[in-house]
Formats: structure tokens, C-alpha cells, sequence
């Protein structure tokens, strides 16, 4: 049996928002202050290939969104040596204008997705405003035409990209939403994505507003926390925390790396998945 590649998992952050508690939590305290949320996309290396989870979203995007846009996340894999042309694989966690933007900006690379997501975000869900206002039909329509062109492989349920990842569909925050189960040298990380925005979405157990089944979105996070080693193992899909536990990419800002131990235990590192 031939050991698993330890891959190189990288963070990369391409915009913020200031956000108050009481936007991050589906009931929240009423205390105010300033919660803010970070939007990353996500580099997984090694063993010959050079795979991204998620693609972000765009400058206009941003403006027409009031995000605050720090690059554009080709400028990010750009500085870690990375065109676009190099990307062999992209996993799109769901669909989300924050997660499936800038897909066209890859020529080469081969989508995964899940068939639920797409189902959902071409079908009579769309109708409704409160539905698709996370969704941009522009990405959409693009996921569309990739499948055409025979660059979109579905995935229902559980399965592999590569020796060491694989794809797990959890739902909850939409009806497709998959997380990524990486192994690396310090053992299985999971990038969960949306699944998890915040650490204290878990912690407190109080999912994230946006959300197709509350006991699902719940249900994907103990999910997250079954696949990963530990709970310093998930790593939650917007939280800012993110950027200061891991540490920082030797030359490029913005940027940790998520196979490195954590520089100090995570509001997570406790918690045990239940049986
Ligand atoms: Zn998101």
C-alpha cells in the first residue's frame, strides 16, 4: 500500500465586510459590535497536482455587493506561483456568488460539483428572491456551459478527487454544499466551507443565517468535525480568526497555511464529534 501524498493547504483571502453578531448567527444576542467576515479561497498542493476550492468573486461583484475587495484571487495564486493555466482541478463547494465567481478566468481546469447544487440553482428555487439572492445567474449560466463543454463532473454524495481528498455533501446552508477533506503532514484537515462560517456558529451552536435546513446546517458541522482529526482541524469557510490561529505564508500577505498546526488552539480544538 503506498502512503497518502501530505498535501500543502493554503488559505487565501481576496475580500472582507464588516458585519455585526447579529448577522452572523440565525438567533442572535442582542449585544452589538463588529463581527466582521473574511472571503477566501483555498489552495490544495502536492503530489503533481495543483488544485483550488472555490474561485471568489469579482471586483464588480464587490462594488455591487459593498464588499470590501483586497485582489483578485488570481493575484493571490499568482504571487504563490500559480496561473491559472496550472489549476488541474476546482472544486466549487456551492454555488454562491462568493464561492463560484471568476470561474471563467479558468481555462483548463475540471469543475466539481455537486449534482444537487446544480439541480437547485437551475431549478424553481431560483423563483424566489430570498433563494437566490446569494447566487449570481451569470455563474450560474457559466457552470451551464462548462458542463456543455464537458468540464463539470458531478458528484452525489461522497467522493474522491485524489489519493488523500475527498468531496462530502453536507447541505444545510444551500442543497448542495460539499466540504473537502484534505490530508496533509499534521493529519486530515477539512475545509468546511460554508458548512462552518464562523467558529462560533459551532461553538455556540447557533448556525449562520443563511440557511435551506437548520438541522442539516447543525449536521454539517458535527459532519466536519467526524472527518477532520480534531477540531483544530475544520476550518470554518469566513471566519477572520482563521488568518491569525495559522500561520502566515512566508512571502505572500494574506495568506496562511492550513497544514501547519494552528499557532494556538481554536475555539474548536475541544470539541469532539458526537457518536
Ligand atoms: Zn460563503
Amino acid at each position: 500500500m503506498t502512503a497518502l501524498p501530505e498535501y500543502e493547504v493554503l488559505a487565501i483571502q481576496y475580500a472582507t465586510v464588516q458585519r455585526r453578531p447579529a448577522e452572523n448567527f440565525l438567533i442572535a444576542d442582542l449585544h452589538e459590535g463588529s463581527m466582521p467576515m473574511s472571503y477566501c479561497v483555498w489552495l490544495i498542493r502536492g503530489g503533481g497536482r495543483t488544485i483550488l476550492v472555490d474561485t471568489g468573486f469579482n471586483a464588480e461583484a464587490a462594488v455591487q455587493r459593498r464588499r470590501d475587495f483586497i485582489r483578485c484571487p488570481t493575484e493571490g495564486l499568482r504571487d504563490l506561483g500559480i496561473t491559472p493555466q496550472d489549476v488541474d482541478d476546482i472544486v466549487i463547494t456551492h454555488l454562491h456568488y462568493d464561492h463560484a465567481g471568476n470561474a471563467i478566468l479558468f481555462p483548463k481546469a475540471q469543475f466539481h460539483l455537486q449534482e444537487k447544487e446544480m439541480q437547485a440553482a437551475t431549478g424553481p428555487d431560483m423563483r424566489h428572491k430570498l433563494c437566490r439572492h446569494a447566487y449570481e445567474v451569470e455563474d450560474v449560466v457559466h457552470m451551464v456551459r462548462q458542463n456543455f463543454r464537458e468540464r463539470v463532473r458531478f458528484v452525489n454524495g461522497d467522493s474522491a478527487v485524489a489519493p488523500g481528498i475527498s468531496l462530502h455533501l453536507v447541505g444545510g446552508h444551500t442543497r448542495g454544499l460539499q466540504i473537502v477533506r484534505v490530508h496533509t503532514a499534521r493529519g486530515w484537515v477539512v475545509l468546511a466551507s460554508d458548512a462552518v462560517h464562523y467558529y462560533d456558529n459551532v461553538v455556540k451552536a447557533m448556525p449562520f443565517p443563511g440557511v435551506v435546513d437548520v438541522p442539516a446546517l447543525i449536521e454539517a458541522g458535527e459532519r466536519c468535525l467526524s472527518l477532520a482529526d480534531s477540531g483544530d482541524h475544520v476550518v470554518p469557510g469566513h471566519d477572520p480568526l482563521v488568518f491569525d490561529l495559522f500561520p502566515a505564508h512566508p512571502t505572500v500577505p494574506g495568506v496562511v497555511v492550513l497544514s501547519a498546526a494552528p499557532l494556538r488552539p481554536s475555539p474548536l480544538a475541544e470539541m469532539a464529534a458526537p457518536i
